[in-house]
């Protein structure tokens, strides 16, 4: 990506954490920045304070990206100003309860695997092609520890993890040949509403993941999609596995007394 030349990044998962921060961060660089999410009222807010704090144009729409046909509909109806897209940062996704793999909900089962692997393969599906088109852009995946290992209680978020570094692999040798890039970004504990979505919204559970300890911030995983972004476009950085100093493994953290 040339930050300087107005390039237009695709956020999904924008209205929170990780995907709002990188909205900004690729915004404060010159960039024009479509936020996605399904919260509307909680992403045109984030909209509001990204395009407030940096002068950018934001675009918004609302969509759930497990739902194909509305990703389909979405990307076939921007307006012809935004429709080159040069990022696309697969973003959205969550882990859903900390049962055994076996005992997961038919809820949460549906709920990991249709957004961090199908909705995942739905906005690229609608994106990549225009790209290729195009010979040029960057996809940019958010993987996670748990692509490389696997923790008790994320059997099935771990499982989810691991296709997205599988799906970064297979997508970027599907490419080969072009000058498209893919890249992963996977990080280990980001506080964010991460854990409060895993708790469906116990306040108290998922304060105590961060407990004692510092985690990564959402804006230091941007700084990470920025970075593998703005390499020269001969460049591509197949996946960068970050993790706060405080961990040294997914189920390795350290807490301060
Ligand atoms: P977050 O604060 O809960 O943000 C998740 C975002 O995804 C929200 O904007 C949410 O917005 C959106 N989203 C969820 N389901 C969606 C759907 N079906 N369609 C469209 N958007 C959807 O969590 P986060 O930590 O920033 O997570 C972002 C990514 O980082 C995820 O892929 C996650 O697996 C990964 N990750 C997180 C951590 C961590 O410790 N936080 C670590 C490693 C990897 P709406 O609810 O408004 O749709």
């Amino acid at each position: 990506m040339n930050t300087r030349n107005d390039s237009i990044v695709c956020v999904t998962g924008a209205s929170a954490g990780i995907g709002r921060a990188a909205a900004e961060s690729f915004a404060r660089e010159g960039a024009r920045v479509i936020m996605m999410a399904r919260r509307k009222e909680k992403l045109e807010q984030a909209a509001r304070d990204v395009a407030h704090a940096t002068g950018a144009d934001i675009l918004v729409r609302d969509v759930d990206v497990t739902d194909r046909d509305a990703v389909t509909h979405v990307f076939a109806a921007l307006p012809d100003a935004w429709r080159d897209i040069d990022v696309l940062i697969n973003n959205a996704g969550k882990a859903l309860g900390l049962s055994p793999g076996y005992a997961t909900t038919p809820e949460h089962l549906d709920g990991m695997l249709d957004t961090n692997v199908k909705g995942l393969l739905h906005v690229t599906g609608a994106v990549l092609p225009g790209m290729l088109e195009r010979n040029r852009g960057h996809v940019i995946n958010v993987g996670s520890t748990a692509g490389h290992w696997v923790y008790p209680g994320g059997t099935v978020y771990c499982a989810t993890k691991h296709a997205v570094r599988a799906l970064n692999e297979g997508l970027k040798m599907d490419v080969h040949g072009t000058a498209v890039r893919v890249t992963a970004v996977s990080p280990g504990l980001v506080e964010t509403e991460f854990s409060l979505v895993r708790f469906e919204g116990d306040e108290e559970q998922a304060s105590k993941v961060y407990a004692n300890m510092t985690p990564l911030r959402a804006e230091d995983v941007a700084d990470a999609m920025l970075w593998a972004a703005t390499r020269p476009p001969h460049v591509n950085i197949s996946e960068i596995l970050m993790m706060c100093v405080d961990q040294s493994h997914a189920a390795m953290v350290h807490r301060h007394a």
